[in-house]
């Protein structure tokens, strides 16, 4: 290897190296406020006045406010020897709390509970499943993150906050409108079902979730009684599965181990119409199992906090077919993917 080659190869090392301050700086500053406050304001804020505002110190502000501006994540400009930052375009879409696209709660979901859980990432390879009994006293990952109302608010609108960004592309790949009566199964409180009458304005919506959810939820976020969109509590391993045309599984079968995939997958069939489907929406890893590298990151986040993994399309498809569904159809998204089978 000639040494300008060996150079290039050691940058990668040092990037990857790095990579987890990429997400510190950006988590931090949301945490903190920053950008909030800069989007409130109107105008360009100098360092002095964010951390005045922030109630931080001027000199760990500044340090943070010029790592935003490296990551094109604030702009600055200098007057009279002062540096003013604002946000940028990208900022103010995705970072934003008030913005429609916000991924504000992902940001906290992520600083919260996937950063540390990945802390415990070798024993959990050494062991080769998750260590939550020991850790936090249940192997259930949503006992673990709807704890208490707080952190299950977050859970929620870290989930919910997906699908303005990707919820047109995933809900239209499959013209669902020949499905009138629509049962999200783990659809949470409503982020995709809002997409899907927003998209198909004649289809009834019901979510099919943990009570917990219910309990929490009562009278404010959750879709009101005689609305297009209701809530129907239950544990989808033990109790029985509303009647519907199709039953969307979004981000919700990568929870779970095979066998626990086909239990679930074996009683939406059963409660499927005839002539009815249903469409999973997940991540997938490529045949070869050599990439996307955000499926394998999601694998591992899954092998940590769950019993589920990421699978291939051919994965999904046998487990689609030994549930009894046919006629099974895959369109690719630009993250998540989107399959169709039929009863
Ligand atoms: N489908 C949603 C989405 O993509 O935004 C949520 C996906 S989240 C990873 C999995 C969902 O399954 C959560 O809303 C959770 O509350 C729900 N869930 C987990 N175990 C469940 C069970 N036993 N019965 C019903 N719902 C369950």
């Amino acid at each position: 290897m000639s040494s300008t080659e060996e150079i290039k190869t050691f940058q990668t090392l040092f990037k990857y190296q790095h990579s987890f301050i990429t997400f510190k700086v950006i988590s931090t500053a949301c945490e903190l406020g920053i950008f909030d406050l800069l989007r409130e304001s109107g105008e360009l804020l100098s360092s002095g006045t964010l951390a005045e505002h922030l109630k931080t110190s001027p000199i760990g502000l500044q340090r943070l406010l010029e790592a935003c501006v490296g990551l094109k994540l604030l702009t600055l400009e200098w007057k009279d020897g002062k540096d003013f930052y604002g946000n940028t375009d990208f900022t103010n879409l995705y970072l934003v709390k008030s913005s429609p696209k916000s991924q504000y709660y992902s940001m906290k979901f992520y600083s919260e509970v996937m950063y540390p859980s990945m802390q415990h990432l070798p024993e959990v390879v050494r062991k080769g499943k998750n260590q939550s009994s020991s850790i936090y006293g249940t192997p259930n990952v949503f006992e673990i993150i709807y704890r208490s109302k707080e952190e299950l608010q977050t859970s929620s609108s870290f989930l919910n906050e997906l699908w303005p960004v990707l919820g047109r592309e995933v809900l239209s790949a499959f013209d669902l409108s020949q499905f009138p009566l629509i049962c999200d199964v783990g659809g949470n409180t409503g982020g995709l079902a809002k997409e899907l009458i927003s998209l198909y304005p004649k289809c009834i919506v019901t979510i099919f979730d943990l009570s917990k959810l219910a309990e929490t939820f009562k009278n404010h976020c959750l879709p009101s009684e005689d609305s297009q969109i209701t809530f129907h509590a239950g544990d989808f391993f033990k109790d029985p599965i509303p009647e519907a045309d199709l039953y969307i599984l979004a981000r919700t079968l990568h929870d779970w181990s095979d066998e626990g995939c086909l239990q679930l997958l074996r009683k939406v069939y059963q409660a499927c119409k005839p002539g009815g489907g249903v469409l999973i929406v997940e991540m997938l890893l490529d045949e070869d199992k050599r990439g996307p590298s955000t499926a394998h990151f999601y694998s591992l986040l899954m092998l940590v906090l769950t019993e589920g993994k990421e699978r291939s399309a051919t994965e999904f498809n046998v487990l689609l077919r030994k549930a009894g569904f046919q006629k099974i159809e895959l369109k690719k998204g630009s993250l998540f993917h989107i399959i169709l089978g039929r009863k």
